[in-house]
């Protein structure tokens, strides 16, 4: 049988190579990549595949005190975990690396030189529009197999059919099946990364056998949203089938390996399977999307503090966002999760970018997005301050639609003529004021985060004091 992952040996058993390592900071989060039972009462046992977090810094580079999701603390091994690090934005992270798009017969051959059998990539066919090309190195030659897609299928011998090109790779990496030979090895395109291999480098990347789904609890635009455990732990769960859509989804899981914040819904990490499929795990809100909490249970459950609370919680997610140049897009209520202990926590990181970056405005959510942004596509933390400002609306008129009654294609104009929607029935002014100055047609007029934040608190107090 092979070796079962037993771990390299700690430096109880022998010391390594006195190893000069930078010591990780308090909070690092790591992953096991080997099971590790323990030897004596301080140690804290984990299997391969479980999440710890870094608590203490201790006098020995090789041992750290750390604890686990359960919250159980203990020492562990450095040498038996990975750091997890946040993906590199740099390339373009891809699930189908070996996709060359429209380059000709001539350019392929090139790109599989010098010849290696097994090297491969797939090409859009030039001949023939919507078909494709696989290239393939083969004893110093190289095979080019067309793909034709019929009936909403893909095939090269009308035999075998594939739904999309990940799963025809999958499936003739395991097996020639009449090629020349079965694909070993990808030809990746330039400044292309597997996605997979850069997930699993930066330690996020999970083990599809430790994740049991459960069942439907949402339907996201692309895909459902299941409940689910990994490794004792609840999770919710993005599943998406389709590889295209996928890839679209692989940068928003990139974006939230690089984010920490009590208030943004974090990240567990992500399983990149063959045949495209793709499943974001994350944190399990036990309460739900925002605007459905809000409408629910209404004025009735919800009081003053409760309300500013979730203001005060999305805020400090905001103002995080905000110091750490990232631009979020899309911050309405609906994006917004509840925990089970009632914090409100931002997701749907979808469209979220640094901030340097520019975005075409393919389908954009007219009533919260700034005006400025819609007409220039001028995205920045002021535009996100705007849509902070109608979610607090949203806050304070539990859940209703924003502009009642004003019909959608006289919104934008309306708002550009100076038009705001009026305080909420029960809003206090102060929290209203506040909306108002979001909605200042001068971006660079609007109150930062950080600034809302400050304001808010000074809100909370002020009531807390008056009761
Ligand atoms: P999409 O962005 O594809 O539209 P969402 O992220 O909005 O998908 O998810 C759809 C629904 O699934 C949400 O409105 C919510 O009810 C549920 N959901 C999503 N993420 C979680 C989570 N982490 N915990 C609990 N429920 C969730």
């Amino acid at each position: 049988a092979p070796h079962h992952d037993r771990g390299p040996g700690t430096s109880r058993e022998y010391s390594p190579n006195a190893n000069i390592q930078v010591p990780w900071p308090q909070g690092t989060e790591c992953i096991a990549r080997y099971t590790f039972k323990g030897t004596s009462e301080q140690d804290l046992p984990f299997n391969k595949g479980d999440v710890l977090t870094i608590i203490v810094v201790t006098k020995d580079p090789n041992w750290y005190k750390a604890k686990n999701t359960a919250g159980r603390e203990g020492t562990i091994p450095a040498n038996y975990v990975q750091k997890r690090e946040g993906v590199k934005s740099g390339g373009k992270l891809s699930l189908m690396p070996w996709f060359h798009g429209k380059i000709t017969r001539d350019q392929a051959e090139r790109l599989l030189n010098p010849p290696e059998t097994g090297l491969f990539l797939v090409r859009e066919s030039t001949n023939f529009p919507g078909d494709y090309t696989l290239c393939v190195s083969c004893e110093g030659k190289v095979e080019h197999y067309r793909i034709i897609y019929a009936k909403g299928k893909l095939t090269i011998d009308e035999e075998g059919y594939f739904e999309n090109l990940m799963q025809l790779v999958e499936h003739y990496s395991k097996d020639a099946d009449g090629l020349c030979t079965r694909l070993i090895k990808p030809k990746v395109e330039e400044g292309t990364v597997a996605a997979q291999d850069e997930f699993s480098r930066s330690g996020w990347s999970l083990n599809r056998k430790d994740l049991k789904l459960d069942q439907v609890i949402g339907k996201g635009e692309f895909g459902d949203v299941m409940v689910g455990d990994y490794r004792g732990t609840k999770v919710a769960v993005k599943c998406i089938k389709n590889d295209a859509t996928a890839q679209a989804f692989i940068a928003e899981a990139s974006v939230m390996t690089q984010l920490r914040h009590d208030n943004l819904v974090q990240l567990l990490g992500v399983i990149v399977e063959e045949n495209g499929s793709l499943y974001i795990v994350t944190e399990f809100m036990a309460k739900g999307c925002l605007v459905d909490y809000l409408r629910s249970r209404g004025r009735t459950v919800i009081d003053g503090d409760a309300l500013l609370h979730f203001a005060l919680n999305v805020c400090e997610a905001m103002a995080y966002l905000e110091a750490n140049n990232f631009v979020h897009r899309d911050l309405a209520a609906r994006n917004v999760l509840v925990s089970d202990d009632s914090i409100a926590k931002v997701s749907d990181f979808g469209l979220t970018k640094e901030a340097s970056s520019t975005q075409d405005a393919a389908k954009l959510p007219v009533k919260w997005t700034s005006p400025e942004a819609l007409r220039e596509k001028r995205f920045s933390t002021k535009s996100d301050v705007w849509s902070y400002g109608i979610l607090l609306w949203e806050l304070y008129s539990f859940g209703r639609v924003p502009y009642p009654k004003i019909p959608l294609k006289e919104v934008v104009p309306r708002v550009e003529n100076g038009y705001k929607m009026g305080c909420p029935d029960g809003c206090p002014d102060v929290v209203y004021n506040l909306m108002t100055e979001c909605w200042n047609l001068d971006p660079g007029v609007r109150p930062s985060f950080h600034k809302l934040k400050e304001r808010l608190q000074d809100i909370s107090q002020g009531i807390g004091k008056r009761h």
